[in-house]
């Protein structure tokens, strides 16, 4: 199996003849976390969102454990392992905290009501839900709505319904944007148990999580891979900290 989780090639996304993205080789290490950064308007996202499948790259490749995974839709590569955590919150707000994880569980299992299993019994289901939840720290709050959560919580539980999915890599938009410091603290703690048997790819701007938590970083700007390296190397290259400055 290759050593690389996810390799682009020559990965280029225009916007109406803008290069958002420009000729990028990311390489992530199977087991790592692995941080993208760089200013706004870098191409951070527009990157996650071609790993990802929510954008079609312009020109380049996306190879997923050696596998060429250019042409392939969202869905197909979430079920082959690479899920994503929004931005944006995407728990349902009127459901309670124990039936998010619960859909999402069934979701993996693809089941219906219409075709009933033992192992895939709400009791079943719900147990493993309540596992997971305690495995995020939302246990205590199963029975609220999700809606009812404070955000902090409300994040590590989207971060439960991702996990009901069983990746082998997961990819993380902002995990910390919006948050106090406890939040951080127990996001942070959550991400690196997560990462103990899967790969992790995070997008985040509070550089203090990154140097916390990346065992290697990617900084890009202007579309282009600027350096890589530990966060002591990219922290103290010259062009990093110029395009930092600059923005
Ligand atoms: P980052 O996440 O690093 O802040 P983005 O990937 O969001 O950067 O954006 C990179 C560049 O591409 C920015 O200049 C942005 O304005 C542009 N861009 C992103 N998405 C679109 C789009 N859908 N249409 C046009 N331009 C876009």
């Amino acid at each position: 199996m290759s050593d690389w989780v996810i390799e682009t090639e020559n990965l280029t996304k225009e916007f109406k003849g803008f290069r958002a993205v420009n000729g990028v080789g990311l390489k992530v290490a199977r087991g790592t976390i692995h941080a993208l950064i760089g200013p706004n308007g870098a191409g951070k996202t527009t990157c996650f969102n071609l790993i990802t499948k929510f954008l079609q790259p312009t020109t380049g490749k996306i190879l997923y454990n050696g596998r060429d995974i250019t042409a392939a839709k969202p869905h197909d590569v979430a079920r082959m392992g690479l899920v994503r955590s929004f931005q944006i919150s995407a728990v349902f707000p009127h459901l309670t905290v124990l039936e998010n994880v619960r859909v999402a569980l069934q979701r993996r299992l693809g089941t219906s009501y219409h075709f009933w299993k033992p192992e895939t019994s709400v009791e079943v289901l719900d147990d493993q839900a309540m596992d997971l939840l305690e495995q995020v720290g939302v246990a205590s709050y199963a029975r609220l709505t999700a809606g009812e959560l404070p955000y902090g919580r409300k994040r590590a539980l989207e971060i439960a319904t991702t996990l009901a999915l069983d990746p082998e890599m997961l990819l993380l938009d902002e995990p910390m944007a919006g948050m106090g410091r406890e939040d951080i603290k127990r996001i942070s703690d959550l991400i690196l148990r997560v990462a103990e048997n899967r790969t992790v790819l995070m997008v985040e701007h509070n550089l203090s999580v990154v140097a916390d938590l990346s065992d290697r970083i990617t900084v890009l700007a202007r579309g282009e891979i600027l350096a890589e390296g530990s966060y002591a190397e990219v922290s103290s290259d010259p062009a990093v900290v110029e395009a930092y400055m600059g923005t």
